[in-house]
């Protein structure tokens, strides 16, 4: 029986009201399953407190964390701050990889530093060539065509595709990324070697997001 993982990551949509909005209107039975939340780093003291108060079956994570230790790196945010708040981070997204340039040896820093803060790693790549850091906890193959423009990699593929990162790197989670909802959500997650999802956009939606947790179990 897998244990299933799935990860919505909010990107950069979201204030404090829209959180605790999403919040309130979210309905979710894991039934086992790990469910993490990426949130932007504003809303993450809001979300922290909010799910413990409403005991939901819910993990935070980042969606980025600083290369540098805390000191004079402004606008930066270390992994010691988010660790406050969070346990999980999201590093290698093809966003960060491509609107900020982030490279391979950036990103295995990151990694670093995440672990050296105590949080968890869901590690994103594109195919099953580009190299994965051993530590990670989690990894997402996301083809890069496939997000958010409503085209799926067909599960087949996927499934081909994730079976070799597992083959390669010996990573034990992985998971599909790609323009994920709650009506092919099952399709993936039934095949041998897919451990979980990250949808983007269906994780903006309490109502969508539900459906498709549901929809995975
Ligand atoms: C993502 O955020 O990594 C993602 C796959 O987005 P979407 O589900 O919108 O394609």
């Amino acid at each position: 029986m897998k244990k299933l993982f799935i990860a919505g990551n909010w990107k950069s949509n979201k204030t404090i009201a829209d959180a605790k909005d999403w919040l309130e209107k979210v309905q979710i039975n894991a039934n086992g399953a790990t469910i993490v939340v990426l949130a932007p780093f504003i809303t993450l003291p809001f979300l922290h407190e909010e799910i413990a108060r409403r005991n939901l079956p819910l993990l935070l994570g980042s969606q980025n964390i600083s290369k540098f230790d805390e000191g004079a790196y402004t606008g930066e945010v270390t992994g010691k701050m988010i660790k406050e708040v969070a346990d999980w981070v999201i590093i290698g997204h093809s966003e960060r990889r491509k609107y900020f340039s982030e490279s391979d040896a950036d990103l295995a820093t990151k990694v670093e530093k995440a672990h050296a803060a105590g949080l968890k790693v869901i590690y994103c790549v594109p195919d099953d060539t580009t190299p994965i850091p051993s530590s990670v906890e989690v990894v997402a193959y996301e083809p890069v065509w496939a997000i958010g423009t409503g085209k799926t990699d067909t599960p087949e593929n996927a499934n081909a595709v994730v079976s070799s990162i597992k083959q390669k790197t010996g990573a034990v989670t992985v998971l599909y990324g790609g323009s994920v909802t709650a009506d092919n959500v099952a399709s993936f997650v039934k095949t041998q070697a897919i451990d979980g999802v990250l949808p983007g956009g269906a994780s903006l939606d309490p109502e969508k997001f539900s459906r498709l947790i549901q929809a995975s179990l």
